[in-house]
């Protein structure tokens, strides 16, 4: 989709180190972090809101989460704990519309949220 971050940074318009990327998703680390551990789980594709998924998308989503419980492990927060959020629309505080999956861990996060 033109104009949409996500999409741009996939497509190497805009430069991001892409920590991870299968036929479903790419990861990158969020430029903003509020944890010590704080990436994004972006689906290839310019997806949008889970209200419009298809059967298909949802196999997308699936692909998505099975990658962050994976990378919670990776990244040594899946004993400690960790957080995965997905955003939607204005009173989320969403600010990019294609879809992402944070994994939010590496310190405590309760109160927060
Ligand atoms: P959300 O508020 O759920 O839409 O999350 C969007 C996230 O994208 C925020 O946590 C931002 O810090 C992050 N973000 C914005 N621009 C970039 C970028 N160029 N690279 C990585 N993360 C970004
Ligand atoms: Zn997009």
């Amino acid at each position: 989709m033109d104009d949409c971050l996500f999409c741009k940074i996939y497509g190497g318009e805009i430069s991001s180190e892409i920590l991870y990327k299968d036929d479903y998703c790419f990861v990158i680390k969020d430029i903003n972090p509020v944890a010590p551990v704080h990436l994004l789980i972006i689906p290839s594709v310019h997806l949008a809101y889970l209200q419009s998924f298809e059967v298909e998308d949802f196999k997308i989503l699936n692909s998505m989460y099975k990658v962050a419980i994976e990378l919670a492990i990776a990244e040594g927060v899946s004993e400690s704990g960790y957080r995965l959020v997905i955003n939607q629309k204005r009173d989320s505080g969403q600010q990019v519309s294609h879809l992402h999956l944070h994994l939010i861990g590496g310190h405590n996060l309760a109160g927060i949220g």
